[in-house]
C-alpha cells in the first residue's frame, strides 16, 4: 500500500500516519521529520534547510524529491509507505509519479485532510504546549508567527495538489476537524482495510 496523506500543517495527518504504521505496518516517510533530522546531525541538506525551515518556507523540490527517493530503495518501504508532508508542490508530485513509473509502482491512495483553517492556529499552540509538557524540545516553527507563513505556503504551493490528484482520480478527502477516532475509522472506510 503506497499512500500519501495530504492537508495543511496540523490537519492531524501525523497522528493518524502512527496508527495507518501501526495497522498496515508499513513505515511513515515524514519529509518534515527527516528534515528535521538532517538538521540536527548538521548534514550539508539540513545546514541548506534550517534557515527556510525555521521561517515556515518551503524547501527546495530537488532537495526533498532526492530525500524520498533515496528512502522509498530502504528495503522497508518496499512493501508500501505512508507519505507524510511529501509532496507538497504539483512539481514534487510530477517527480513522484515519474519516479514510481520508473520502478513500475502504483499509487494506491491520496487523502486529504480538510480543515477550518481558523482552529489551526489552536491546535498547534496546543500541540507546542502538550510537546513541552512531556518535556521534549518544541518545534522552532509551531508558534503562531511562523505558522501563517507555513499555512500560506500551503494555500499557494500545496493545496493545488487537490486539483492535480483529483484530475487523475485518486483523491479521497476526510474529514480532518472529526475526533481522532473517527478520522482514523473514514481512513479505514476508503482503504478498505
Ligand atoms: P512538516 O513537519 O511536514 O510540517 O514540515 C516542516 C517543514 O519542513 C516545512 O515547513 C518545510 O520547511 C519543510 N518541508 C517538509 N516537507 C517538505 C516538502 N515536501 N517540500 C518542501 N519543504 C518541506
Amino acid at each position: 500500500m503506497r499512500m500519501i496523506l495530504l492537508g495543511p500543517p496540523g490537519a492531524g495527518k501525523g497522528t493518524q500516519a502512527v496508527r495507518l504504521v501501526e495497522r498496515l505496518g508499513i513505515p511513515q516517510l515524514s519529509t518534515g521529520d527527516m528534515l528535521r533530522a538532517a538538521v540536527t546531525a548538521g548534514t550539508p541538506v539540513g545546514v541548506k534547510a534550517k534557515e527556510l525551515m525555521d521561517r515556515g518556507d518551503l524547501v527546495p523540490d530537488d532537495v526533498v524529491v532526492g530525500i524520498i527517493a533515496d528512502r522509498i530503495e530502504l528495503p522497508d518501504a518496499k512493501s508500501g509507505f505512508i507519505l507524510d508532508g511529501f509532496p507538497r508542490t504539483v512539481a514534487q508530485a510530477e517527480s513522484f509519479d515519474a519516479m514510481l513509473a520508473e520502478k513500475g509502482l502504483k499509487l494506491d491512495a491520496v487523502i486529504e485532510f480538510k480543515v477550518n483553517e481558523a482552529e489551526l492556529v489552536d491546535r498547534i499552540v496546543k500541540r507546542a504546549k502538550e510537546t513541552e509538557a512531556r518535556g521534549e524540545p518544541v518545534r522552532k516553527d509551531d508558534n503562531p508567527d511562523v505558522f501563517k507563513t507555513r499555512l500560506e505556503a500551503y494555500r499557494k504551493q500545496t493545496a493545488p495538489l487537490s486539483v492535480y490528484y483529483s484530475e487523475k482520480g485518486q483523491l479521497k478527502t476526510v474529514d480532518g476537524m472529526k475526533p481522532i477516532d473517527e478520522v482514523t475509522e473514514a481512513i479505514k472506510g476508503i482503504l478498505g482495510r
